[in-house]
């Protein structure tokens, strides 16, 4: 098949079910054929293709700049924005040959674990029964879900790669903070935020993170380092041995208070590891029990401070200004107006953590606890390869069940914090449905930083 029929393929079934998922915010009908069309045109003048997965469709959260579509996290602050640049991820799909179908819906500016706090509705499970897609990547997840991308973008600051991909029965990697660029991605919590590949299989997503990692002078942050061989790894791990392999159990992400289908499934698939070769152990990191606190402090600190670019004379929403309000006025009332509830909570949260007489006692010691935790990750890592959990204590819940309850919805993000923290890499890949609803659950490995390959040995052997 050609690339463009393969597009066009995707590009309807886009247009067949999004009315039911409300997976897309945008799609780029024109611009993904445009590609495709190029891809067919190179291939048959007899140039080797761009990349592996040239004229394979994509779609890219709403957090990536993209020149041709509009990008606006899914707030109403950034409504019709088009950026005048590509994010370094936009540019890299591009190169590689990969038509962009959309844009995906995603909770407002990467806040949220269940995409409900877009400000174009919710993205729906397409596991059926009105179930939230998990967040704040819901619509990458649920585009892969439903058969509307083969392949999809996210971005990880707390879980939001990883906790739709356990909830749609999808693979999705958080790499290694610092190897995926950010530039062009619009920050939510900059020493947390990392984008990452989404796809249906380990080797799918392993190909789309070679073309998306890599070091990028424009990012700060950016690691010198050569792209870690998550193919090849792919690869090998396909062959189903694991022997050599030690894995450890966090015992802390193993609590009587999670969904007990999850935990059945989890054993199961820590016993299907075990029968691969892998040698099991359960490890102890005692701090992990304090990065659900450490994260929803640092995270809202650096939120205050990012989203106070939208000031409304930059760019962005502007309320109306009848020439008699003051410049405090309107940014007050734009704010106000532009940002949803999620989002000013946060900042309310950040601002004050941040404050003097305060910093110390709130964002001084999350600090403290982001430190202890990397001190487990590392001694735990000097008797294991990889560590396993549930990539979230829950299956997908019900639509509006904890949109009143933050802190409920805060929960659903213990298994995956820890990893952000460390600025490690981590997966989620499918480990069967939960016999207690019948929903997917989520097996999640971690690795150390620049040890990326392991997710994806370990991954696509289970697999
Ligand atoms: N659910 C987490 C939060 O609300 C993670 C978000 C993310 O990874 N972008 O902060």
């Amino acid at each position: 098949v050609s690339a463009v029929e393969v597009t066009q393929a995707h590009l309807d079934q886009i247009h067949a079910v999004d009315d039911k998922y409300n997976a897309f915010l945008y799609v780029g009908n024109e611009s993904a054929l445009d590609s495709a069309r190029a891809v067919d045109t190179a291939l048959g003048n007899g140039e080797a293709p761009a990349s592996a997965l040239a004229g394979v469709p994509l779609a890219l959260k709403d957090v990536f700049t993209t020149r041709d579509m509009p990008t606006t996290c899914a707030s109403k602050m950034l409504e019709g924005w088009v950026p005048p640049y590509d994010a370094t991820v936009t540019t890299k799909l591009r190169s590689a040959g990969i038509p962009i179908l959309g844009k995906t819906n995603m909770d407002e500016f990467a806040m949220g674990s269940s995409t409900e706090n877009s400000a174009y509705g919710p993205t729906v499970n397409p596991w059926g029964d009105n179930r939230i897609p998990g967040g704040s990547g819901g619509g990458s997840a649920a585009a892969l879900a439903a058969q509307q991308a083969p392949l999809a973008i996210g971005t990880d600051t707390g879980g939001s790669i990883r906790q739709p991909a356990a909830m749609t029965a999808t693979v999705g990697v958080k790499p290694t903070y610092g190897t995926v660029s950010r530039y062009g991605l619009v920050a939510c919590a900059s020493s947390l935020d990392q984008g990452g590949p989404c796809g249906r299989t380990v080797l799918d997503t392993a190909l789309l993170h070679e073309v998306i990692a890599g070091h990028d002078p424009r990012d700060s942050t950016s690691i010198d380092q050569p792209v870690r061989p998550v193919v090849q790894a792919a690869r090998e791990g396909a062959l189903g041995n694991l022997k050599g392999v030690r894995v450890g159990v966090v015992k802390e992400l193993h609590s009587d208070s999670y969904q007990a289908g999850v935990l059945s499934t989890f054993d199961a698939a820590v016993e299907t590891l075990r029968s691969l070769g892998a040698e099991v152990v359960e490890v102890s990191c005692p701090h992990f029990t304090y990065a659900l606190a450490a994260y929803y402090l640092i995270l809202p600190s650096e939120v205050s401070s990012n989203l106070a670019r939208f000031d409304a004379m930059r760019y962005g929403m502007r309320v109306d200004n009848d020439g008699t309000k003051s410049t405090e006025q309107i940014m007050a009332e734009t704010r106000a107006a532009g940002f949803g509830a999620e989002v000013k909570r946060r900042i309310m949260i950040g601002t004050y953590a941040l404050s003097a007489g305060y910093y110390d006692a709130y964002y001084g010691q999350a600090l403290k606890v982001r430190t202890l935790i990397a001190r487990d990750f590392e001694q735990a890592y000097e008797k294991v390869d990889v560590l396993v959990a549930p990539t979230s204590p829950f299956t997908a819940w019900k639509l509006g069940e904890k949109v009143d309850d933050p802190v409920a919805m805060y929960l659903s993000d213990l298994c995956t914090l820890p990893t952000n923290l460390a600025g490690h890499c981590a997966m989620s890949v499918p480990a069967g449905l939960s016999p207690d609803d019948e929903l997917p659950v989520g097996l999640q490995i971690m690795a150390p930083a620049l040890a990326d390959e392991r997710l994806y040995r370990v991954g696509a052997a289970y697999e």
